[in-house]
């Protein structure tokens, strides 16, 4: 049997934020469902309540709808396999784990923690460091195959303590085709006789995970490279139950900027980066900086994660969200691991920023400058800052960060450039400049620059002498866009203020 549609899910834990890993996955997830004309889904694996975080479920569906990344199917949508909250669906699980017991290929467990930590004492004493629960030790613990019939069904109708593990058989070799990886076999020997239902009745991952892919007709498992070793339990349990699995693709790792080790979320605290689409209140934790806060726009984090463990094999770095789902194909996904290099992902913003027109980028600016408590700009006025200022920023934070002297007097100036520059015998030319800007009848770029320029040059004073001078009196810092257009923008009257002050304070 094949599957007739094409259908992919993204179940993340509401254990905490979605990290950038996982919204890598949702987005190749919705990148290939687009591709194919098929569904994407959004089920909510929240089995494990001692790991539930309120406020998670909210923040991966915020970072979805963020990104753009529409569901089809998921909490809170019509759907035809409902409920998409694996709390909600915990009536329908312990029906296939029984099947499992009646057909051998699971048992009941009755071992208490104590008594499994007991077993685990023991077996370090004897050299053993991770004891494992399966064919070579089963017989040794409390259970449905190792107790007699009569002890078993005490211990059922006493109903404390069942559990349900799964009999992985010996020496049996478990294949699959990995549409990244290719083909990769497990010796069964190398798997436990993982519990599938816990004590309290709920499902593990593995049981709730595969039962609801089944259920919800999945296609494709599309997800990161830390289940791969899992998948080996699930095909088994497949074919336990005589289900087609779906196909398989295990995305590779997301590494630390280093290119060692897997990248985590105390990095991003460490390198001063985020790690997650939206900023996090972590309580005690403390508060985590997401992309969106940073001042990255959607496309260009889309964009970037789209190249994190993907490569479409020509030149094109850039692609709209219609682009990425023309250009997806899993066959394309790359095995090794992802470096994450955050200068890329500023790279990419800096170039949405350039794309956007001034007015697209008039509101986001705005809030900023509220934000940062300027108020007193009209909205031409920071138009023109944004055309000034657009290609110099990577980050939308650093239209006021770069240039925050476009809104208030500088309040220190570049002491280097001024010893270098300045010559106390040059004074009485910058009066003479201050007159002209004074005077000149049109107040705007070209005329400022030839005017100067003139005076400049007729007096024979030296360009890299003056200019500098003007720029640091003006504005404090030698970084900033062109000196006269900065100049028209400030305005005359805020010119000569700044320049009477910086000289001021120069020869006093
Ligand atoms: N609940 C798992 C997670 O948190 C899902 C893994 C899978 O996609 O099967 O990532």
């Amino acid at each position: 049997m094949t599957f007739e549609k094409i259908r992919v899910r993204f179940a993340p834990s509401p254990t905490g934020p979605l990290h950038i890993g996982g919204v890598r996955t949702a987005l190749y997830n919705y990148l290939f469902a687009k591709k194919m004309k098929g569904d994407f889904i959004l089920r909510i694996e929240d089995t494990d309540q001692t790991r539930y975080v309120p406020g998670a479920e909210d923040y991966i569906k915020e970072s979805l709808d963020w990104l753009g990344l529409a569901l089809n199917e998921g909490p809170g949508l019509e759907g035809n396999y409902g409920p998409y909250r694996q709390s909600e669906r915990k009536h329908l699980y312990a029906k296939y784990a029984k099947q499992l017991v009646e057909q051998g290929n699971a048992y009941y467990a009755f071992d208490t923690a104590e008594e499994l930590a007991e077993a685990r004492e023991k077996a370090k004493e004897k050299g053993i460091h991770t004891l494992k629960y399966d064919a070579t030790t089963r017989m040794n613990m409390k259970n449905s195959l190792s107790l007699s019939e009569e002890e078993t069904a005490q211990r059922l109708s006493d109903g404390t303590n069942v559990t349900i593990r799964l009999n992985i058989p010996r020496d049996e070799t478990i294949s699959f085709e990995d549409i990244v990886r290719g083909q990769v076999s497990f010796n069964s020997n190398e798997l436990d006789d993982k519990v599938i239902l816990k004590a309290d009745g709920m499902p593990t991952y593995h049981l709730a995970n595969i039962v609801d892919d089944h259920l919800m007709v999945i296609s494709h498992v599309i997800r990161g490279e830390e289940w791969l070793s899992s998948t080996a339990h699930h095909v088994l349990m497949y074919s336990f139950f005589n289900w087609t699995p779906p196909s398989f693709a295990h995305l590779p790792l997301i590494l630390k900027p280093s290119g060692k080790g897997k990248l985590s979320k105390r990095d991003g605290a460490k390198f001063g980066f985020p790690v997650f689409p939206l900023e996090w209140d972590g309580g005690e934790d403390g508060t985590y900086l997401g992309f969106k806060e940073a001042g990255f726009t959607k496309e260009a984090l889309l964009n970037f994660l789209l190249l994190l463990g993907w490569s479409s094999g020509d030149d094109i770095e850039k692609y709209t969200l219609d682009e990425m789902i023309e250009a997806f194909d899993l066959s394309r996904i790359i095995k090794s691991g992802a470096r994450f290099d955050y200068d890329k992902a500023k790279w990419f913003n800096q170039q949405y920023i350039i794309d956007k027109s001034t007015e697209d980028l008039l509101n986001p600016v705005k809030e900023l400058l509220i934000k940062e408590g300027v108020t007193d700009k009209d909205d031409a006025y920071i138009s023109s800052f944004i055309e000034l200022m657009k290609e110099r920023v990577e980050l939308i934070p650093e239209f006021y960060s770069k240039a925050s002297f476009f809104f208030s007097k500088p309040s220190e100036y570049d002491e280097k450039t001024i010893r270098k520059k300045y010559k106390s015998e040059n004074q009485p030319h910058f009066d003479k400049m201050y007159s002209i800007i004074e005077n000149i009848e049109n107040f705007n770029s070209q005329e400022i620059e030839s005017n100067i320029k003139s005076y400049i040059s007729d007096e024979n004073l030296k360009f890299g002498e003056i200019l500098p001078v003007m720029r640091i009196a003006s504005m404090g810092t030698m970084q900033g866009p062109d000196l006269f257009t900065s100049l028209e923008l400030l305005g005359r009257k805020e010119v000569l203020e700044r320049w009477k002050m910086f000289f001021q304070q120069l020869n006093n």
